[in-house]
This record gives C-alpha cells, structure tokens and sequence, in this order.
C-alpha cells in the first residue's frame, strides 16, 4: 500500500535487519528497540489491523505466531521467556497501521503492562 513503510521495509525500499522472510512475512529488528530483542513480524499483504483481518488470513496469522517462536528459539530468548505483543488502534500503541506483532525478549517483563 503507497505511503506505508512496512510494506516500503517488505518491498526493500527502506532498508531494515530482517531476520527472518518468505513468502508470505517479513521479520525485521524494531528501529527503536524496548528490549534487547525486539522483533517486528509483519505479513507481505497490507493488513492495517488485527481488525481488519479475516478468515481468509487465519493461516497467514497463525503463521506469524510460528515465526516468531522460531525467532525466539533463534534468537535464544525461548527458553528465559519472550513476549509478543499486537498493538490494535492508537488507544492500544499502534502507531503503524500494516499489522505486526511485537517479539520482545531479553530482559524480564512486568505484568501488567503499562
Ligand atoms: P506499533 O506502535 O505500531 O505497535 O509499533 C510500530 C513499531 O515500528 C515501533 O516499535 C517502531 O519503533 C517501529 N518502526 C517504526 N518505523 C520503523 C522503521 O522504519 N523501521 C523499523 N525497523 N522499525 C520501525
Ligand atoms: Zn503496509
């Protein structure tokens, strides 16, 4: 979608770290990190918000789950604990409408989040 820069980051327009691709996510390190791992899993297809999805994308969500327990493994904060977090609308932190999902690990995480 024109003007967004996830979908500018999927296309290699922007540069990002990726960390993972195929061909349907992208997986790239978050450009202002809140943990020493921070991970952005996002689909190729522009997604503006989890509210937008639909069945059609349950496989294509389920994935992105599967990514990141990769990624976290990978990355080696599975086993000490990692935290992935969906921000939906401004109210809830989304600040980039194409849907991603936060992979945090590397220190410990408070409960509840502010
Ligand atoms: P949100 O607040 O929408 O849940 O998360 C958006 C995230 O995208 C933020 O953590 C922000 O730091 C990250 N971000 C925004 N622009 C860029 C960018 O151009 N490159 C990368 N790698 N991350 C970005
Ligand atoms: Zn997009």
């Amino acid at each position: 979608m024109e003007g967004c820069i996830f979908c500018r980051i999927v296309t290699k327009e922007v540069q990002s770290k990726i960390a993972y691709e195929d061909e349907d996510v992208v997986a790239f390190h978050d450009i202002n990190p809140q943990a020493p791992i921070h991970v952005l899993i996002v689909p190729r297809k522009h997604i503006p918000s989890l509210n937008e999805a639909s069945e059609g994308e349950q496989i294509l969500l389920g994935k992105m789950l599967l990514v990141a327990q990769k990624l976290a493994k990978e990355l080696g904060v599975a086993e000490s604990g990692y935290r992935l977090v969906l921000n939906t609308n401004r109210g809830a932190g989304q600040s980039i409408f194409h849907i991603h999902l936060h992979l945090l690990g590397g220190r410990l995480f408070h409960w509840p989040p502010g």
